[in-house]
Order: structure tokens, then sequence, then C-alpha cells
């Protein structure tokens, strides 16, 4: 597992990569990444950072730059079967939310079918390029393994003229899918795969969202990835580590072009314990019904941390403490819970909800009075100012935070003990009131002391817990979702033979309180708005919240596991 910097990040080897070629003017003084997602999803917490590392990179050197600093978004769809207009709108939407902008630089491989399929024919010219007949079987046979050299296809010694003929005919739409490929002649012996002549177009008979019926044939990833990098005159190429040995491919169609060359450089993607990052497998939870959609507050997509109340800020931070490195690792998810918690406890307003009403009748309490007492809304930005809370007669409290029979170190409220009610009074438990069938308290009474209006006691009487209540009468009735990790094993992809990896889903996910109560400071909350509820974690309101229905997310727990993580760390 990664243990992260605390202290400020020190250069990643990408920034002191881009820093060096600034300093000896390696790209004219110009700095320009790119991000390209494939139109094929919704955006997750990896791409987030890929993302805070291309945007970040343009950012950072805008004065260094003086050739100027910028990052494209490119989108990078190919792939006709699978893309649609949906997810470009999704994807933007997303960046933006992040906190990210590439003004005018929004780009799609699509637009460049003309010059790849001019630079297609360029190959086939300098007998670099063939039209072969096998299938896709038989490529693949042909291919050997990483122990065997592979075998020339039949098909690879064509003269120029008949590939010409044949590719031009492709585009044509004269034969069937999969009966044509073009691809590289390169060396069916070489160690590495990716080079043993690849495919550089496939024929799909399939409308593009952008291209409509224009092609039938379409340029695969390799063949058209470095290629757009070099129409767009990107200077660093910032892939994730899968790519490496995609590196001399990539340089290969570049140098036989002749065209502009910007460097590729790799870095290890981020994985995250109890989390399926992969957007087919999560295109399986959606289809599959095991979450509510692509951004259920589960789901580690960037809708979904959204609706679950993530903010933008905590995400970025936590992709600047994670870094960039060159090494395969899984980042632990209390790592992104604890750069979450750390930027709510500085914004968050403070407010009362009990999730699991337990109603409390303050006895020597007058029937009709109701005071408003003066609540902090952030002890950590005392500029949030305050507010007004009803305290009335009768109370909810936590069920939680009564135990007929106390153990040992429970110190909240039990028969005849003396507890503060958060700014109000002291009171103490001095009935219960129980169902006669199941036995299960329904009811507590309690008596309070006037003297310690506010929350303390003139004679420095002292009490061991301070509990959080909503007055009965004023309280919003509210749902709240309380929701866990998706999984219930850090690495669910590690599965048992004949084992499917959606057993490892958590069936507690995700656990639905309908009738918690709220302060009435809560009505008319905005969808989004975040909060902490006093002792029980940061909620936010959820995007199918109303007036007369509000529901919260809770985005996560008081809990913080990873600053035990780090102190135990610490202590090592
Ligand atoms: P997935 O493997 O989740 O399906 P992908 O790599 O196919 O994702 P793309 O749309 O091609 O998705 O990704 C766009 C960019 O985001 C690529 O440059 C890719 O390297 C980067 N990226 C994707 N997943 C991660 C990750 N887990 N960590 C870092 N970068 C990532
Ligand atoms: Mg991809």
């Amino acid at each position: 597992m990664t243990e992260p910097d605390s202290e400020p990040a020190r250069a990643n080897f990408i920034q002191a990569i881009v820093a060096e070629d600034l300093r000896t003017n390696k790209w004219d003084g110009r700095v320009v990444t790119r991000f390209p997602p494939e139109p094929n999803g919704y955006l997750h917490i990896g791409h987030a950072k890929s993302i805070c590392l291309n945007f970040g990179l343009a950012l950072e050197n805008q004065d260094k730059a003086p050739g100027g600093a910028v990052c494209h978004l490119r989108f990078d769809d190919t792939n006709p079967t699978k893309e649609e207009q949906e997810y470009i709108d999704a994807i933007k939407e997303d960046i933006r939310w992040l906190g990210f902008h590439w003004g005018e630089h929004e780009y799609y491989a699509s637009d460049y079918f003309d010059q790849l399929y001019e630079w297609a024919l360029q190959l086939i010219k300098a007998g670099k390029a063939y039209v072969c007949e096998l299938n896709a079987d038989q490529i693949r046979e042909y291919r050997g393994t990483l122990t065997t050299p592979g075998r020339d296809s039949p098909y690879r010694n064509r003269s120029v003229d008949e590939n010409l003929d044949l590719f031009e005919r492709m585009r044509a739409g004269e034969f069937e899918d999969g009966s044509h490929v073009l691809r590289a002649r390169i060396d069916m012996a070489s160690p590495n795969l990716n080079m043993r002549d690849p495919v550089m177009y496939r024929i799909l008979k399939q409308s593009h969202h952008r291209t409509g019926a224009k092609w039938c044939i379409y340029p695969m990833y390799d063949f058209t990835h470095g290629q757009s990098d070099s129409i767009e005159r990107i200077t660093h190429s910032i892939c994730t580590l899968e790519f490496e040995n995609h590196r001399p491919l990539y340089d290969w169609y570049l140098d036989q072009l002749g065209v502009y060359h910007p460097q590729q450089i790799e870095f290890a993607r981020l994985e995250l314990t109890y989390t399926m990052m992969s957007k087919r497998r999560l295109l399986e939870l959606v289809e599959g019904g095991h979450v509510s959609g692509w951004d259920d507050p589960r789901m580690p997509t960037i809708r979904g941390l959204r609706n679950r109340g993530y903010t933008p800020e905590a995400i970025r931070e936590f992709c600047r403490r994670i870094g960039v490195n060159k090494f395969n690792s899984t980042v632990d998810i209390a790592l992104l819970e604890h750069c979450l918690r750390e930027d709510l406890n500085k914004r968050a307003p403070r407010v009362m909800g009990v999730l699991r009403p337990l109603r409390v009748v303050i006895d020597d309490y007058p029937p009709d009075k109701v005071e408003e007492l003066d609540a902090v809304n952030n002890p950590e930005d005392p500029g949030m100012g305050t507010r007004k809370v009803p305290f009335s007669r009768v109370l909810y409290i936590e069920r939680d935070d009564f135990r007929e029979d106390p153990p040992r170190k429970f110190f909240r409220l039990a028969p005849g003990r003396e507890v503060r009610l958060r700014y109000a009074y002291y009171v103490t438990c001095t009935g219960v009131v129980k169902d006669e069938r199941t036995g299960e308290v329904t009811e507590l009474h309690c008596t309070h002391d006037p003297a310690t209006r506010g929350g303390d006691s003139p004679d420095g009487r002292k009490v061991k817990a301070t509990l959080h209540w909503v007055s009965a009468a004023h309280a919003l009735e509210a749902e709240v979702r309380l929701y866990d990790h998706l999984f219930t094993k850090e690495d669910p992809s590690r599965v048992g033979k004949g084992e499917n990896w959606k057993s490892k889903l958590n069936p507690n996910s995700l656990e639905t309180l309908k009738s918690c109560r709220v302060e009435p400071f809560l009505a008319g909350a905005a969808s989004g708005t975040r909060y902490q509820f006093e002792r029980q974690g940061y909620f936010c309101v959820a995007p199918d919240s109303s007036d007369g229905k509000p529901v919260f997310n809770r985005t996560v727990s008081l809990r913080d596991s990873w600053a035990r993580i780090e102190k135990a760390q610490q202590n090592k």
C-alpha cells in the first residue's frame, strides 16, 4: 500500500521532466498536455488522478512556459460501437466540476479521420502497411506468443498497388466486417507483441456519433493516439503504465510518417482498496442493478462521489497527496476519506440530527415553553457565526446514547445519570418507559438544571458526556442514507476459482433510515449542501431531497481510520 507524504509534495518525476525540458527549451518553451478519455462511460476517481496531473502541469507552468502551457481535452472516439454523446457531455461536466478548464482546446480524434486515412495511404505506398484477409482468430494465432515468434501473414507481401486498391475498396464498403484489415508491416518476430504487424484499420459498418455514415473503416487506438498527439503538437503525452509496451509502436508510426513527435511518458494508474475502477466492471454494476446508476453515491465515479458529498477540493488534495510514480500500487481508501474530512471540517456547518430517535420528556420543563438557544455553526471558523436552536419539553436523542444497564466506560445517559445536552442544559434521567410486550425502551423521563442553561454548570459540576438532540415539536422528519464501501474485500478483483468478483459486493453498503429527525435550521437546504451532523459524520442533501421530504446522504462518518493508520506508521 502507498504511504503518501504528509509533507508538501516534492516535484514528481513528470514535473521534473517538464521542468528540465523547459530549461533546455526542448519544445520551444511550450507545455502542452492532454486528457484523452474514450467516451464510453463516466469518469471515475482514477481519471481524476490523470486530470489533476495533466491539467495541473498546464496550470503550474503558466508563468514558466514562454511558449504557453495548456491542457487539451481530447475525446478518443475511434470506436463507434460503444460511444455516446451522453458520455461526452457528462465527461465535460465532471472535469469542470473538478475545477479544470480546457478553453478552446476541445478536440475529437474523429476530426482527424481524413488525415489518418491519408497517413495510412502514405504507409501503404512506403511498403509499410498491407491489407490482410486473415480473420481475428487467425491473426491471433499467427501472432505467436511471448516465447514463440509470430508467422508472416500470407498477405504480407502484396504489392503496393494491390494494397491501395483493397484499402480503397474497404473504405468504399465492398467487404464485410472482419473480412479485411489494414496492418502495419513491422516485424513478426519482434519480442514486443505490439510490433508484430498490428492492425491499423478495421471494417465496422456502424455509423459514428460525429462522422455519421461517412466511414465504414475505423482506425485502431494505436494508429490514432500518437498521431492525434502529433496533430495537436502535444509535448508530453502522459498515459498509464499498461501503455509502456505500446510506446515503441507510438514512436514507430510517428517516425515512419516523419511528423512532429511528442514524448510519451507512463505513470502508475490509481487503484483504491474496496473499489473496482474499470469502466467495464462499473457498467456491469449499473446494468446488473447492483447500484442505482453511474451516479450512485457508492460508485467511484466523479458523479457518484459528488452525490455522496465529496468536494472537488478534497479530490484534488487526495490526488496531490498520492503523488505520481512509476510503480503500480493500491492506495488505502481511508486516505481519500481523510482528505474529505479535512476539507469538510473547515467548511461544513454543524447541525444536530438524530438518526435513530428516542423520545425524551423533560418533566420539569413547562409544556408550552420554547427557548431559542445559541449554537455555534463551526468551531473551526468563528466567521460562520451562530444560529438559534429551539428547545422544548419533548426532545429526541440518539437511541444509542442511552443504556438502561450501562457497561463500564459507557458515559452517556443511563437511569440516574446526568449528562449535558449540547448548547442546552444538564439533564438527569429519572424514568424509563418500555413497551410491555417487547421490552423495548420507548421513552425517557428527565429533569433539567435551569442553572446550566447554555451547557455549563455555575458550580463547576462536570458531566462525562454531551449529547446531541432535537426538539420533537420543531424537528423535521428526514430520510438518511448511510453508505458504506461497495465491496467487503480490500481487493475485490482477487477472487478464488469459480468465484465471481460480484460475490465481494457488500450487502450492507446502503442502509436507509426513514424516520430521522433534524433541527429546523435544515428546512429548505439546497441539494448538494453539506453539513456535519454533530457526533455522527458529514452529510449532504441528496439530489432527490425535497422540502416535504428531506433526504440526506452520509458522505463520511467522523471516525478517521486514516489518522489511526498514520499514527501507527509513525510509532513504528
Ligand atoms: P478504464 O480502464 O477504467 O476503463 P480507460 O483507461 O479505458 O479506463 P480512458 O477513457 O481511456 O479510460 O481514460 C482516459 C485517461 O484516463 C487515460 O489517459 C487513462 O490513462 C487515464 N486513466 C484511466 N484510468 C486511470 C486510473 N485508474 N488511474 C490513472 N489514470 C487513469
Ligand atoms: Mg482506454
